[in-house]
């Protein structure tokens, strides 16, 4: 199934995301974490794609496994900034030879000391786009940033960016995590003024770990706001406390998305179903 239609078709849906082993000798265990997730009947299951690692080799399989093993549809991630155009098609031929039509196309960050673009590469995540557009019949997503990509110099030239991705083909925009709704709320009104009408899917992260979350967030300028920073500092140092407010937190989010109108949410499941379960458990009449 293409996963426009499940955005457009105005429920209330909730996608997980996965991202792949590192090792070979992982996958076997991974894929009881892939059935796990699936188990949860989320609306769709991302798998992420490393820029260059050796994980980006386990992404076609994993979409494989959660769609045609586990039978829930599966987005597939892209990454360009490390890849040339010939290392694309071939990704690209092997995820339509699986049946796999969503992918979520990205540009990547750029590797410090590594040549940019790569001769016979991407720039952009548009460029990315294009490429997946003219190879075969895909549905074809892109990233967003309410509060701006780190690179970009304004917010507004970030939204026109945005516009350029999805006049070349980029159909629905997922959004990097944020932990203040507003924030979201005032991005969609400007996406809106600038005419991005695409479908947005709030990026919702369950932070579970204090440590792990300041450093991302000091990485990719999200803001923590005071409410946030308090449930932190109080329980940085109690890690089951901490989970059980990081999903409370995640869930509140989610419940205050849907209640204005926000119906397509993905969860940064970080590899862990039962705290995804807990989420989906605590939405249960919501999701229905
Ligand atoms: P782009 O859309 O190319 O934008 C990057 C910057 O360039 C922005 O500042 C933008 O304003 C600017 N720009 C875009 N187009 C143009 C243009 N035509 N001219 C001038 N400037 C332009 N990373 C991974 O490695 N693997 C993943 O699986 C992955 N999944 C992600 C999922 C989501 C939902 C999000 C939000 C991010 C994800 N990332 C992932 C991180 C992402 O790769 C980085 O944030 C990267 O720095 C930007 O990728 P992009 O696709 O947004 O790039």
């Amino acid at each position: 199934m293409k996963i426009i239609d499940i955005l457009n078709n105005k429920k209330l849906s909730i996608s997980c995301e996965l991202f792949p082993p590192k090792r070979d000798s992982q996958l076997e265990e991974f894929k009881a974490l892939v059935k796990d997730i699936a188990a949860l009947r989320p609306a769709f299951i991302s798998v992420t794609y490393g820029a260059g690692g050796t994980e980006s080799d386990y992404t076609v399989d994993i979409a494989d496994e959660i769609q045609n093993i586990n039978k829930v549809t599966a987005l597939a991630h892209l990454t360009c900034v490390t890849s040339d155009r010939d290392r694309i098609r071939t990704v690209l031929k092997a995820l339509k030879d699986r049946g796999i039509v969503n992918i979520l196309a990205l540009r990547g960050d750029i590797p410090e000391g590594s040549p940019f673009p790569l001769p016979n590469g991407y720039r952009h995540a548009s460029e990315l786009i294009e490429e997946i557009r003219s190879y075969g019949d895909f549905c074809i997503g892109g990233a967003c940033y309410p509060e701006s990509h780190p690179e970009s110099p304004t917010m507004q030239k970030d939204i026109e960016m945005l516009k350029v991705k999805v006049e070349s083909g980029c159909q629905f925009l997922t959004t990097q995590m944020f932990f203040d709704n507003n924030i979201l709320y005032n991005f969609m009104f400007k996406l809106l003024g600038a005419g991005v009408n695409v479908p947005v899917v709030a990026g919702i992260m369950p932070v579970t770990n204090a440590k792990q979350i300041k450093r991302i967030c000091s990485l990719s300028g999200t803001a923590l706001p005071p409410r946030f920073k308090a449930i932190i500092d109080r329980f940085a140092n109690n890690p089951a406390a901490m989970k059980q407010a990081g999903i409370a937190y995640a869930t509140e989010q989610i419940i205050d998305l849907a209640a204005n109108g926000v119906n397509n949410i993905h969860v940064y499941t970080m590899n862990k179903p039962d705290i995804a379960g807990k989420i989906m458990d605590n939405l249960s009449e919501i999701i229905k």
